[in-house]
């Protein structure tokens, strides 16, 4: 008899939150990598699927395997694919250990691999590009742990100044006076893994458009085992649902034995109507189907703008300028 071939498996996870590409693998225990080509930036490592090789910068949350084990990988082939000298930023208390891993791998492998390790203490920024930040938040997890959040700077301009016309605003400006304030915007939360704490209500998670969050626990009598572990259950998303204006929250980190079907139910039953703004990562039928509705969506707003019926900016435009102006007032 002829054996079955091995599983396929190994498929990203995907979802489209304007103008934000969520992509990834995350299974707890087993790897996690959630990559935003949009910023040039992934969250962990666990192993390293392909696309995340293209990120420039790698926030690692922590350094248990399924979050790290693509560390070395991650670094070896973006020099070998000459995509320039790939950057880990981590928690300070890591920075060393990683830097003796990578004079490890020197000797395994008679070679040096070219390696960036950044240390990011808790609150503290990194610029990733103009007007981009990259900010590490403390959590609480089994040793050294962050979230992120990558946060847009932008310069408003100062309430008492409002009225007043450009030439005037120029005159005050070339004067020496400050006219603008700088205002932070979350664009982008990660929570890394976590248990609850104060930390999940900063304003990078309440104020964040899209907020990445795990969640290991789904059942109801697992709450001991979430809190032993340091990881959030579904009771955790009840009440941080409540305060995170995200329009997207992605949930990653659940862990194998849970089936979506049973997480999806049990998100509906204890989170209620805000379960609506929550996708599951690795949800690749009901997160295709989002997708197909949003292409057929923006056919349609292209067929009706190409008839210059409209100029109407999408639905999605709208929440997001929306978003913006409530977050910068
Ligand atoms: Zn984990
Ligand atoms: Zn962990």
């Amino acid at each position: 008899m002829v054996p079955k071939p091995p599983p396929r498996e190994g498929q990203l996870g995907f979802i489209y939150s304007p103008p934000y590409r969520v992509q990834g693998i995350s299974v707890a225990g087993e790897q996690t990598s959630v990559h935003v080509p949009e910023l040039d930036l992934a969250f962990d490592v666990g192993l390293c699927p392909r696309p995340v090789l293209t990120a420039s910068t790698i926030a690692l949350s922590h350094a248990h395997m399924d979050h790290s084990g693509g560390v070395p990988y991650y670094f070896s082939q973006r020099a070998f694919q000459k995509l320039g000298t790939g950057r880990i930023v981590c928690h300070p208390d890591l920075a060393v250990p990683l830097r003796q891993m990578m004079a490890s791998w020197v000797e395994l492998e008679r070679q040096r691999t070219p390696h960036e390790i950044t240390a990011l203490a808790p609150g503290e920024s990194l610029q990733l590009r103009q007007n981009l930040l990259l900010r590490a938040i403390d959590v609480s997890h089994t040793g050294p742990s962050l979230g992120f959040a990558a946060v847009e700077t932008r310069s408003k301009l100062l309430p008492e100044f409002h009225d007043l016309p450009q030439d005037r605003l120029r005159e005050l400006r070339l004067g020496g006076t400050a006219i603008t304030h700088a205002v932070e915007i979350p664009v982008v939360a990660y929570t890394g893994d976590t248990e609850m704490g104060p930390f999940l209500f900063r304003d990078e998670f309440t104020k964040a458009p899209i907020v990445i969050t795990e969640c290991t626990f789904f059942e109801p009598d697992h709450r001991d085992r979430a809190r032993v572990g340091k990881h959030l259950h579904v009771e955790d998303l009840r009440t941080l649902l409540e305060v995170w204006t995200a329009r997207d929250v992605i949930v990653v980190h659940v862990s194998r034995r849970t089936t979506l079907s049973f997480a999806r139910e049990r998100l509906r039953e204890v989170c209620g109507d805000a379960s609506e703004r929550v996708h599951f990562l690795m949800d690749h039928r009901v997160n295709r189907v989002r997708y197909e509705r949003q292409l057929a969506e923006s056919d349609a707003s292209a067929n009706v703008k190409s008839e210059g019926a409209t100029t109407e900016p999408s639905t999605e435009e709208v929440d997001v300028d929306a978003n913006a102006a409530q977050e910068s007032s």
